[in-house]
């Protein structure tokens, strides 16, 4: 079975023909994923951002159980149903007030085209087609669709292979200062020259609010994106969040815009929506936004044939009522800080450049590129799932890992270093 794995299927970022291996999972529940040869890994990433529950959850099995007995999908074209509306209410309710309307996606990438559609088609409302560029900052990852892509970072994204094809958006520098810190002198002027030269021509400026995700781990000053709301709404540029990954608690506020007190046109959610359970996201807009699409009596350009799926609809009404219930700032916290304890110490070693932490994400990042297939193998030996790219090994549990596994993580994680050249 493994080896008609390795034949036929991709997996992602892989080469057909000489892939990285692929660990067998049986089932998994709580923190554990359960391998076909009966070894148990705790789970240090839950399934990139999306398991923060963790896996078999019965309330959110039974919330799947019941949407199926009623029905699992129906086109949302002409009709509408219970999960999408109490969704939409959930997310509307949760969300900075001006965030009034919903758009239903199948997933992070899409929900990101959706919102720079919403953004050209707004200014093309509003007789001011030229307004048509994005402005973002390097070392950003939004999805791997052609839209999203076009707005990754250029260097360490997909531009190269596909430059030909992309438009050509605008990148200030990825920001110097570090979240916790005050916006260093001239670290927001770059951006400020490029948003001030190119305002007539810029219908956005998308970025992933304080923490960037697969683009570098990066966790920048709230200041930086306090400073970039501003030059927004001071040259007439709308402001597209990026929570895929860091809504849903991951930073330790609910949406990591909360830390700059920050409230975007658009926010874009995904990955944790669904508790990791369906692949599901939605692109919200203000009042302005999605009343000045129509204001040319256009209407907006989008629609998935799965559209608002109802399982998937039902079971984030479940995971999000589960999360607020929850105590999660507290879970988080801690998470924080025997994060913060637990590798803290690690920024000492030779292969190691940078140790940062924040909410239930640890990072170190290493001097070398590590070698993923056999620091894996090492993991997999010590009884957990850690999964490092490039020069990054990190952590993001669910939330309701025991301080015991979050040790087991740290453990192997400080273990697996000694792989690694200085
Ligand atoms: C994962 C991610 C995406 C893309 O989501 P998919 O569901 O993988 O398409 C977009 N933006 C951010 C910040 C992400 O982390």
């Amino acid at each position: 079975m493994t080896d008609f794995d390795r034949e036929h299927i991709w997996h992602p970022y892989t080469s057909m023909t000489a892939p990285l291996p692929a660990y067998r999972v049986a089932s998994a529940s709580g923190v554990r994923l359960r391998l076909e040869d009966g070894r148990e890994l705790v789970d240090g990433m839950s399934s990139w951002w999306c398991a923060i529950h963790g896996y078999n959850h019965p309330e959110l099995n039974r919330a799947l159980r019941e949407q199926l007995g009623r029905m699992a999908h129906v086109m949302f074209g002409g009709l509408t149903h219970e999960p999408a509306v109490s969704l939409a209410r959930q997310l509307i309710a949760i969300t900075p007030e001006p965030l009034q309307h919903v758009f239903f996606s199948d997933s992070g990438s899409v929900s990101v085209e959706v919102a720079i559609k919403m953004a050209l088609q707004y200014w093309q409302a509003q007789g001011q087609p030229g307004k048509s560029r994005l402005l973002t900052i390097r070392g950003g990852y939004h999805g791997d669709t052609f839209g999203a892509m076009a707005v990754c970072d250029p260097v360490n994204g997909m531009h190269e292979r596909f430059a030909a094809l992309l438009p050509q958006h605008l990148f200030a520098d990825r920001p110097r200062s570090r979240f916790g810190e005050a916006l260093q002198p001239g670290d927001i002027d770059g951006f400020a020259t490029l948003i001030a030269r190119h305002a007539g021509e810029l219908a956005a400026v998308i970025l992933e609010p304080v923490v960037q995700g697969a683009g570098g781990m990066w966790f920048y000053s709230a200041d930086y994106l306090k400073a970039v709301a501003g030059l927004c709404r001071q040259y007439d540029v709308l402001l597209i969040s990026d929570e895929i990954a860091t809504g849903f608690g991951r930073t330790g506020r609910l949406f990591a815009g909360e830390h700059a007190g920050v409230e975007a046109d658009i926010l874009c959610l995904g990955k944790a929506l669904t508790g990791g359970y369906m692949s599901m996201a939605a692109t919200l807009a203000t009042r302005r936004v999605a009343h000045g699409i129509s204001a040319d009596g256009g209407v907006l350009m989008h629609g998935p044939t799965f559209m608002a799926n109802p399982l998937a609809a039902a079971v984030a009404v479940r995971s999000i009522a589960l999360l607020l219930e929850s105590p999660w700032q507290a879970r988080v916290q801690m998470i924080e800080t025997q994060l913060r304890k637990e590798l803290g110490p690690l920024a000492a070693h030779p292969a190691v450049a940078d140790v940062r932490v924040l909410g239930a994400i640890g990072v170190v990042e290493t001097r070398q590129p590590v070698p993923v297939a056999e620091l894996q193998r090492c993991f997999v030996d010590a009884g957990v799932w850690i999964r490092p790219f490039g020069r990054l090994i990190y952590l993001m549990p669910p939330y309701i890992i025991t301080p015991a596994e979050l040790r087991q993580l740290t453990q192997a994680l400080t273990s697996g270093l000694a792989l690694l050249q200085a």
